[in-house]
């Protein structure tokens, strides 16, 4: 998606070899008109699928999540990053790691929200190694819920997590591909 591409080479902040700060538009400020736009974009690719509920996790993935669940006309839910470890029975959980954190999280989502009567489309932020959508597909193993996507804003394409989810059959959508960054020769997106 030119419009994001044109953003990231604009505002995106490289940090070493493998960050990619967007705090400008989408993880502290957020530029509304733009995920507007992205919103409308997973509309079109994934109109077709027959999308009941928007799954995303917090924090970074709820306000992209939402502009999306306008278009679908569909509620959002956000999984919950948990350190308590007693959450009690009446939520799904998982383990995941926080690559931009360096640590282990549970990911939990309660009952009452998920079941096997929802075709999800997963919306997040970020793909890089994938272990927040590996957490995820746990959840929704769980729930019974039917995964039909995976959109995604940024996609790091030079860490794994895409290829290992496209190579499950999963349908992943990313808005911006990036196959190669650094502070010195900036971003090269994929064509
Ligand atoms: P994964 O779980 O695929 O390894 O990483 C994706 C998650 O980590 C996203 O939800 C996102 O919050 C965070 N993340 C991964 N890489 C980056 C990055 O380069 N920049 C930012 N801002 N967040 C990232």
């Amino acid at each position: 998606m030119k419009l994001l591409e044109d953003k990231i080479r604009c505002d995106g902040q490289v940090i070493g070899t493998d960050i990619l700060k967007v705090d400008m538009f989408l993880n502290h400020q957020i530029d509304v008109n733009l995920l507007d736009e992205m919103g409308k974009e997973f509309f079109r690719l994934f109109k077709d699928k027959g999308i009941n509920k928007i799954l995303t996790v917090e924090a970074s993935g709820i306000a992209i999540a939402v502009m999306a669940a306008k278009y679908f006309n569909v509620p959002v839910v956000f999984a919950k990053k948990s350190s308590h470890k007693n959450v009690g029975d009446d939520v799904f959980k998982a383990q995941s790691h926080s690559f931009t954190h360096g640590k282990d999280y549970e990911m939990i989502v309660s009952k009452k929200y998920l079941s096997e009567n929802d075709n999800i489309l997963f919306i997040d932020d970020f793909l890089a190694g994938g272990n927040a959508a590996f957490a995820v597909l746990d959840i929704l193993k769980q729930s019974g819920a039917n995964l039909q996507g995976i959109g995604i804003a940024i996609e790091k394409g030079f860490q794994n997590g895409g290829k290992k989810l496209r190579e499950m059959g999963i349908s992943v959508e990313s808005l911006a591909i990036v196959d190669s960054m650094n502070e010195v020769d900036g971003i090269v997106f994929r064509n």
